[in-house]
């Protein structure tokens, strides 16, 4: 019998996740001496024994790892056996390249949730309460390696019995590093308006003002929610108008998925998103008939679907359950503000919305706003991509030869780091369009870069002058910088989230970016790789009558689409002219000669011009608000399409023109003949998928390329997408969809990290 010393080497979230503990007990089980501990590496094991049990112990170390641990190599290098006999813990070792991943927070875990509610448990209604399955990471984490003096946590000195545990290898708490109890962590408070706390138990406090109506703000994992009664009708659209937030709707937390499916339709794929340890709002399908009462209608006012999630931290078990109803749970801040997360400035910014405040003393590091997700055929796509996913590295099959930074677009912001096959998308900053969301950029990327150890070497950007992470990247110094264009970047987005290099055909429709032309493009069909594209098709362009005016007032866009439909016979008997009649001509004058306005391709801009026409919204209080509401409108059942003509030649270099004025004027007709408003908006929808299709057929005779990648914000719309990927497959195209970033700008900073890695294969330095 060979007796063998091996080291091994693993990589991966491998800390905070109870794996010396799992290590310890398998060699353990299996009488191995040696050793365990992290580094800045990873985790390091030696183990000795029999050779073959040295084998037994290397498969189960992969097959048999905690729930949280996502390994992603394991190095074996023989040693010379020492005759050592016990496995020990080692102390962590700082210093070494910093490679260690941070686990992102996770939901608090059953068996947490059975010590939560057993009478008997020192922990029993402890709102903090967490293990080595569960509880805060990424939101307490200073720094590398992850351990107790490197988060938050670090002011709190363990008990007797916590420091019992937490050094305890056979404890389910071993080297959790924010263990803690009543005796030892932090505590509830209930705050005023003037930051003076109420008598009484917190919790129960503030559970009963909730009921009684009034705007609670709660102090969560990634930043300070702002709460109320969803059932209640004046506390819900009070929140709205203290919030500044007129239609956008809020997310509930229900207490479980029976309370979610006392709301909405909830389908098993739907049910796995929301009791994943991730915790994301799921939107969901509202119904069956007679349910939705349960909630007021200014929750998600006139929107057939709602953000729904689940209990994620013990205090927020504690609170469903003592308020016995659904909460709205949104964002602590106010309009476009950053989430507040700052205990002092949570209670200065949010004074004027919050009566009360429920908080505690552990600090919160790193901002992170919930995520949000829908299920699409089965699969999750997400929307935003935040909390209980990030700081997740998403791997990808090519190595980036030098370290990235990807800069983001402005809206939805996210930055990436990427090195070796990780490309670490950050959490979701907001849009970049003030000092505070700025700083947070900043801020996170220079977190990032240590938590990591990326030293950036290329720099990629967006190609638009006036975006901040633009302006950003092009004032560092020593990087190399490399300018993607926007769209380029959403196809690459799409192609890294499904690990696939192309060429492909790549479709990427959204509300706007920078052309190559330096014109506005939205509604654009590339033939890409990760490297290069080549425009192979467009929508028709139009005018953005005023500018940036237009996207604010879709019935502009109105005007400059029926112009560019009609030429000089404007429909004016139609209803959106004479509601915006004062203006219109003006405007109109404006589309015609191009006087203050661009030119733009958008497809998000041409579903604001038929939102308009229908009456469904000529002026905008959030991002997206009309074309969200035209595919509310649109009546799933109807499977008709409007004919749309796609010309232009493929083969003396010209793109292809999707007729966008085609649908216009169909629109028009059938609003004349006194067609329901529902059958024109589902016409719409399934009339710019066949055109698509069609576009994607002429592209794919002159090409060859089989492959289709489907990206840009405007593909968070369910029923274009479902009805796009449907007719793609059905002409045999291969249809690739967003699993991992959403496909809105959110997932712009992988899609530059991509191209930046692809170039930097393709010139090495
Ligand atoms: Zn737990
Ligand atoms: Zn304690």
């Amino acid at each position: 019998m060979g007796l063998t010393r091996t080291r091994v080497r693993v990589e991966g979230i491998v800390q905070g996740v109870g794996f010396r503990p799992f290590v310890h007990a398998l060699a353990g089980r299996l009488g191995l001496a040696g050793l365990v501990g992290n580094d800045a590496g990873g985790v390091f094991v030696e183990v000795e024994g029999a050779s073959e049990t040295v084998e037994r112990f290397l498969e189960a170390l992969a097959a048999e790892a905690p729930p949280l641990a996502v390994i992603e190599r394991v190095t074996a290098t023989p040693l010379a056996p020492t005759g050592s006999s016990g496995f020990a813990i080692a102390p962590s070792q700082a210093g070494g390249e910093r490679q260690a991943l941070v686990s992102p927070d996770t939901a608090t875990c059953a068996d947490c949730l059975a010590e939560l509610a057993d009478p008997a448990d020192r922990r029993h209604r402890y709102p903090f309460i967490n293990c080595t399955n569960c509880g805060p990471r990424f939101t307490i984490v200073r720094d590398v390696p992850y351990d107790r003096p490197a988060t938050t946590m670090a002011s709190f000195a363990m008990c007797a019995d916590c420091a019992r545990e937490y050094h305890d290898p056979g404890d389910r708490r071993f080297h959790a590093q924010p263990v803690c109890c009543p005796a030892c962590g932090p505590s509830l408070a209930l705050l005023d308006r003037d930051g003076t706390a109420a008598e009484g138990d917190p919790l129960a406090g503030a559970a009963a003002r909730l009921r009684d109506g009034a705007v609670v703000a709660v102090k969560g994992l990634g930043g300070y929610h702002l709460a109320a009664d969803a059932a209640s009708e004046p506390a819900v659209a009070g929140l709205r108008a203290r919030k500044h937030r007129e239609d956008k709707p809020f997310a509930v937390m229900v207490a479980d998925v029976a309370g979610a499916r006392a709301l909405c339709r909830v389908d098993p794929a739907e049910e796995a998103m929301l009791a994943s340890p991730r915790r994301p709002i799921v939107l969901l399908r509202r119904g069956p008939e007679g349910a939705g009462t349960a909630v007021a209608p200014s929750v998600a006012p006139g929107n057939r679907s709602l953000g729904v999630m689940l209990p994620y931290t013990p205090l927020h078990h504690l609170l469903l359950a003592e308020v016995g109803r659904p909460i709205v749970l949104t964002s602590g801040n106010v309009s476009d503000e950053p989430i507040a997360y700052l205990d002092g400035e949570a209670v200065e910014r949010l004074g004027g919305i919050a009566d009360w405040f429920l908080v505690h003393d552990r600090p919160i590091h790193v901002r992170a706003d919930d995520s949000v997700v829908r299920a699409f055929r089965g699969r999750e796509l997400p929307l935003r991509r935040s909390r209980g996913f990030a700081p997740q590295p998403l791997g990808l099959p090519w190595p980036f030869p030098r370290h990235v930074l990807a800069c983001g677009a402005e809206l939805k912001h996210t930055f990436c780091l990427a090195k070796d096959g990780h490309a670490f998308v950050s959490h979701h900053i907001g849009d970049l369009e003030n000092y505070e969301t700025f700083r947070s950029f900043t801020d996170g990327v220079g977190h990032f870069r240590r938590l990591f150890a990326v030293e950036p070497e290329v720099v990629a950007h967006d190609l638009h002058p006036e975006y901040l992470s633009t302006k950003y990247a092009l004032e560092l110094d020593g990087v190399e910088l490399e300018g993607v264009q926007h769209h380029h970047a959403h196809v690459a987005a799409c192609l890294a989230d499904n690990g696939e290099p192309g060429p492909v055909i790549g479709v990427a429709y959204d509300g706007l970016g920078y052309g190559a032309d330096g014109t506005i493009w939205g509604g654009e069909l590339l033939v890409a790789d990760l490297e290069g594209f080549r425009r192979a098709g467009h929508l028709e362009v139009v005018a953005m009558p005023g500018g940036a005016a237009a996207i604010r007032e879709p019935w502009r866009m109105a005007a400059a689409w029926l112009g560019a439909a009609f030429g000089g016979q404007v429909p004016e008997h139609l209803a959106v002219v004479g509601r915006n009649l004062d203006r219109w001509e003006q405007v109109a004058a404006l589309a015609r000669s191009g006087t203050a306005s661009v030119a733009t391709s958008s497809a998000g801009r041409l579903f604001d011009a038929v939102s308009a026409i229908l009456g469904v919204r000529d002026a905008v209080n959030y991002e997206g608000q009309a074309a969200v509401e035209l595919e509310q409108l649109a009546d799933p059942a109807e499977a008709a399409a409007y004919p749309a003509r796609v010309g232009g030649a493929t083969d003396d270099g010209a793109p292809l023109l999707v007729g966008g004025r085609d649908l216009v004027r169909a629109v028009v007709e059938d609003l004349d003949a006194g067609v329901p408003a529902p059958l024109i908006a589902a016409r719409f929808h399934n009339g710019l998928a066949e055109a698509t299709v069609a576009a994607c057929q002429a592209i794919r005779d002159a090409t060859g390329l089989e492959a289709v990648a489907l990206s840009g914000g405007v593909f968070q719309n369910l029923l274009l997408l479902e009805r796009t990927v449907a007719r793609l497959e059905l002409k045999g195209f291969r249809v690739l969809v967003h699993s991992r970033v959403p496909p809105n700008d959110a997932g712009i900073s992988l899609g530059q990290a991509a191209v930046a890695g692809a170039r930097a294969r393709a010139r090495p330095a």
